[in-house]
């Protein structure tokens, strides 16, 4: 048996828990799950757990259900040794809803086959990663490799919404992860962290008055006009500089407007939202004020205006796990043996894995599937990509968990 020191396990462990994967069954049970309509909201994932026990329980692995709200039930499956380390699997059974049917092709909830492609709503996000996780998971159980450690697969209700089915799996099951790898649409590559959110209101108060005499009032419409050009010229330059090696540049996006009353009342009031993204290194705090400052000096001129900068919801930093850390380098390992890419990258999108970060446990992202396609009619998958995430999954667990390292 020979010993592979790079990627932490054994050619021969390896190569029974990839000879443990089926490949028809791995695309039937996505099918299945694409099947099941959990649309958010509402939100119900009943049988969406109950879908992904049957290949869990098959396995012997032990199941747990912890239901935060009526109809949301967060499956948590163990397998190995409760005593050893523990390595958490994550995704979630939530979609969004489809949106205009007209504008699909194919049934939303059809999980069709067609072009090496499996189509629906959640395809790719998130059941392929569900899919890949269970189905992982379940392999290294068939293959009957002996682990020092326990596998958790963690998958949840309410990613779409609110985070509260991650949340309440972390709080309720007791869950003690040396480390968390989240399944999202990476395209296959490993996502060292997440970038932060903080979004911000920006409110112009004037003054009204009638249409007809605009001289009488201070136009709130025009205020926030020239709040939006000074972004664009100040703020915009400098976080297209903010840049970071793994991440795509720090971003602000101005995504909501909301103002005048009638066609013929000078309006006392506009707000935006601006749709803040961090990389790491960002303190929200200070990238807040760095957009009131700028608003502030934008109305500083106008008569009769004042504004108001806020975070309507709470601000939360980029997150980002050790690139030379052990969780990091077991899911490149993977990959690497696997010949797939060893590039390290940065996820765009808010994932629940911050609400793992946020409690320091070290957390990545990766997952089968292109994020571009999440939320659109015609989602779809690649079924080769589902299984490659699959095996990779499951070799970074036994990198983590197994003996073949010690
Ligand atoms: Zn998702």
């Amino acid at each position: 048996m020979t010993e592979n020191k790079a990627v932490g396990f054994r050619d021969a462990d390896a190569q029974a828990v990839l000879a443990a994967i089926d490949a028809d069954e791995t695309i039937a049970f996505l099918q299945s799950l694409v099947r099941v309509p959990s649309v958010n909201p509402p939100g119900d994932v009943v049988e969406a757990v109950r879908a992904c026990r049957v290949p869990l329980d098959g396995a012997g692995f032990a199941v747990q259900e912890y239901t935060h709200a009526p109809g949301k039930p967060n499956l948590v499956a163990t397998w190995g040794n409760q005593d050893g380390p523990q390595l958490a699997f994550n995704a979630h059974l939530d979609v969004v809803p489809i949106g205009d049917e007209s504008a699909w092709q194919y049934a939303p909830f059809g999980g069709q086959i067609a072009n090496g492609r499996v189509y629906g709503r959640g395809a790719g996000d998130d059941k392929a990663s569900v899919t890949a996780q269970v189905m992982g998971a379940v392999a290294l159980a068939r293959s009957g490799v002996p682990l020092r450690g326990q596998l958790a697969v963690t998958e949840v209700a309410d990613e779409e919404t609110s985070g509260d089915g991650a949340i309440h799996v972390i709080e309720a099951a007791g869950l003690n992860p040396f480390g968390v790898i989240v399944g999202e649409q990476t395209l296959g590559r490993v996502a060292i962290g997440e970038k932060g959110t903080a979004g911000v209101k920006i409110t112009v108060f004037g003054r009204t008055a009638h249409g007809a005499l605009p001289w009488e009032g201070a136009n709130a419409i025009e205020g926030i006009g020239h709040v939006i050009v000074a972004l664009t010229k100040e703020l915009q330059p400098q976080l297209a500089q903010r840049t970071h090696p793994y991440f795509k540049p720090s971003s602000a996006s101005v995504n909501l407007i909301d103002g005048g009353v009638k066609a013929n009342v000078v309006p006392d009031r506009c707000s935006i939202f601006i749709d803040r993204r961090l990389v790491p290194g960002e303190d929200p705090a200070e990238t807040t004020a760095e957009i009131r400052l700028i608003a502030e000096q934008a109305i500083a001129g106008l008569p009769g205006m004042s504004v108001v900068v806020e975070n309507p919801q709470e601000a939360i930093p980029a997150t980002m796990s050790d690139p030379d850390g052990a969780l990091v380098k077991a899911m490149v390992g993977a990959n690497g043996y696997l010949g797939f890419s060893t590039e390290l990258t940065g996820f765009s999108m808010a994932t629940d894995g911050r609400h793992f970060a946020a409690r320091g446990i070290p957390t990545i992202i990766y997952g089968p599937g292109d994020p571009k396609l999440a939320h659109v009619p015609d989602e779809w998958v690649g079924i080769d990509e589902v299984l490659d995430a699959t095996k990779a999954y499951a070799l970074a667990a036994l990198a983590l968990l197994g003996t073949g390292g010690e």
